[in-house]
């Protein structure tokens, strides 16, 4: 048994409140492997499970945290050993088991992949839930034939988690990016990532009752749903396809057929949470070797358990710009 500092929200009334306290590993659900997290990061879904969020955490008080990387204290997994490195996103982790906001998590063996080697516990989770998801957008582009060649790939909510990482990863692989954000103080920071072009995101946000608009990107990555998808879709050039991962403006959107039956358009669904751990390991051994992004450190802001309020609030309010790491040995 021992002690460890978790970050633990609960209800209080109609709001959430936060504290750090001291749990033990006794308290932790009954699973086959017990992990000391080193790292953990931020994604929207911490701050929904965060908020109370309806449909996402159904029992309070709870330990957040989607995302976790470190080293397995014990397994009774026969794939795993005491002292491997691993990483583990998704599933139910940090949903209704407490998750990476806390110094030890324990979870099923297949929940955990080892880390590939070329990636470091770090960087993993500056990629996070946010990066796989990036990377499983590409992989489906990619899958339909995308090639830089066709032209731009339009990534919308830019600056945040999957879209920063998305912006960066087709960059390196030689795609043009048209980067739709909502901030004009981080046009900068989008081009030094690699967006040959920037623009506002009321440039796709304006409802159109025309079932097509003039064709503008090869391809997509959506993280935003709701008009900005619907205009991303009726502005696709023929046989192009947007990977759609995110709900942040809403999870509707107003098409009709045309874009399918006249352009041939795809739209493809990504999911990282459910995804078998198969899936989710190839994509890590990609972000770990062909596709490392050696720039991740411009994409973070590090932080302890006791910056999670603010991280939290930020990433709620739409305010966030790339990855929050969380590194579970600050305070
Ligand atoms: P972030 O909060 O990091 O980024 C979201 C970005 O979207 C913001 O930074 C902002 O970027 C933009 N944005 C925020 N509010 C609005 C709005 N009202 N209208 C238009 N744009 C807005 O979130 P993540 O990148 O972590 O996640 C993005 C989405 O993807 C979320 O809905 C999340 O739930 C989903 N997701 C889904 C996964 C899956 O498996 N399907 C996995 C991971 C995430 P800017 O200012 O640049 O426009």
């Amino acid at each position: 048994m021992t002690a460890f500092n978790a970050y633990q929200v609960e209800r209080a009334g109609d709001a959430m409140a936060s504290r750090i306290l001291t749990r033990e590993t006794s308290e932790l659900p009954e699973h086959d492997t017990l992990i000391e997290v080193l790292y953990s990061s931020v994604n929207y879904k911490d701050a929904l499970s965060a908020n109370g969020a309806p449909g996402v955490t159904k029992h309070y008080p709870h330990t957040p945290g989607i995302d976790a990387a470190g080293i397995v204290v014990s397994s009774d997994d026969p794939q795993l050993n005491a002292g491997d490195e691993v990483i583990v996103i998704g599933f139910d982790l940090g949903m209704n088991t407490p998750g990476g906001y806390g110094q030890f998590v324990r979870v099923p063996g297949e929940w955990v992949t080892p880390l590939p080697a070329g990636l470091s516990l770090r960087e993993s989770m500056i990629l996070g839930t946010a990066g796989l998801t990036a990377a499983l957008c590409i992989e489906k582009l990619l899958w339909m034939n995308a090639t830089p060649e066709q032209g731009p790939v339009v990534v919308t909510g830019a600056t945040g988690g999957v879209g920063s990482v998305a912006v960066a990863l087709l960059a390196n692989l030689g795609f043009e990016v048209t980067a739709s954000t909502g901030k004009e103080s981080q046009f900068d920071f989008l081009r030094a990532l690699g967006a040959t072009e920037v623009i506002h995101r009321d440039e796709l946000s304006e409802a159109s009752n025309r079932p097509l608009l003039a064709p503008r990107f090869a391809h997509g990555v959506d993280t935003v749903g709701g008009v900005t998808l619907s205009n991303v879709v009726k502005q696709l050039e023929p046989q192009g396809s947007v990977a759609i991962c995110g709900l942040v403006s809403s999870p509707e959107f107003e098409v009709n057929v045309f874009p399918f039956i006249l352009r041939g358009i795809n739209i493809l669904g990504v999911d990282s949470v459910e995804l078998p751990l198969s899936d989710k390991t190839r994509n890590w051994v990609k972000l770990a070797e062909e596709w490392h992004l050696s720039n991740l450190d411009d994409l973070v802001t590090e932080i302890g358990l006791s910056g999670l309020d603010e991280a939290i609030e930020r990433i709620y309010a739409g305010g966030v710009v790339g990855r929050t790491l969380v590194n579970l040995k600050l305070d």
